[in-house]
């Protein structure tokens, strides 16, 4: 991800992960681990992403995808993100919580939805991006830089 102006890991030295990362969808069906440190972690109000966060927008954390393993059936959703990329929204098929996006034109990376953390509490968006897409009652943090679309 060199040439992300927001992409530095999430405050762990020499980019050692110090424990795995875990989650899993509402139901429980839906398991993962991860075995590696966040990439980025971005709050995202696309238009898409209001639909996922049921009016709120998303966060989202990046991670390697060669570090994480599911254990579980996932759903696919395939749809054109607003920065028209062709993306792969994964949900459980029983309880609908989205669980991880991927994006095919960055396909060693998988986006899990932070409420699906075990422990949310661990990441913390570093931006908000897709701020022109938030409807005017949007709670975006003041503090964070915001990105009106899709970084570069
Ligand atoms: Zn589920
Ligand atoms: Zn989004």
């Amino acid at each position: 991800m060199s040439g992300e102006p927001y992409g530095a890991p999430d405050g762990v030295p020499n980019g050692v992960p110090s424990r795995e990362y875990a989650g899993g969808c509402m139901c429980g069906a839906v398991r993962y681990r991860i075995g590696a440190e966040p990439i980025m972690t971005r709050a995202c109000w696309c238009r898409d992403c209001q639909y996922f966060g049921a009016g709120s927008g998303t966060v989202n954390v990046v991670f390697p995808k060669a570090a994480v393993i599911v254990t579980g059936e996932l759903s696919d959703f395939r749809s054109i993100a607003n920065s028209g990329n062709v993306m792969h929204r994964r949900f459980c098929p029983r309880c609908g919580t989205p669980v991880f996006s991927e994006s095919e034109a960055r396909p060693h990376l998988t986006i899990a939805r932070a409420g699906t953390l075990d422990d949310p509490n661990r990441v913390r968006p570093s931006a908000t991006i897709w701020t022109s897409s938030a409807p005017g009652w949007a709670c975006i943090d003041a503090a964070l830089p915001r990105i009106e679309a899709q970084p570069p």
